[in-house]
């Protein structure tokens, strides 16, 4: 048990989501058969921890309920591994959880922002000819699982 809030900084003043992408290479054949898998894939990766942390990058791969954590990947320059970490147990003044791991390396998620993640932003230039607001999606990435 742990009394008190911890925290000797207490600016809250945003971070920028690290810019940090690499490639996990697809799965090695002959391993154990994975569901679902049909020949392997390099799965783009990106770094959710804040800018300039220490230690290796970090992304998400999937959450596991039944662990109570999620399975991550970690990655440096010259290497990339598969770990289960379980969560950040901090969470903010409004009571939003941290969305990292335990023990992660700078700040909270909830002080990233990812200035890249969206595209670019829609500015009401001018108006005047409205088009039905019906754009179609992307496509062309259905994920089998
Ligand atoms: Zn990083
Ligand atoms: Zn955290």
């Amino acid at each position: 048990m742990s009394a008190g809030r911890q925290g000797p900084e207490e600016s809250g003043h945003p971070l920028n989501r690290c810019p940090a992408t690499a490639l996990m290479p697809p799965p090695v054949a002959g391993a154990a058969p994975t569901a679902g898998g049909t020949g392997g894939r390099a799965r783009p990766l990106r770094c959710e921890l804040a800018e300039h942390h220490r230690a290796e990058h970090a992304e998400l791969l999937w959450e596991d309920d039944r662990l109570g954590g999620a399975l991550w990947v970690r990655w440096t320059d010259t290497r990339m591994y598969r770990v289960m970490l379980f969560w950040c147990t901090a969470s903010d003044e409004l009571g939003d959880a941290c969305g990292l791991f335990d023990n992660h390396p700078s700040a909270h998620s909830w002080r990233i922002v990812d200035t890249a993640e969206d595209g670019p932003p829609e500015l009401p230039a001018q108006r005047g000819d409205s088009a039905p607001g019906e754009d179609s999606p992307p496509g062309g990435e259905a994920s089998t699982g």
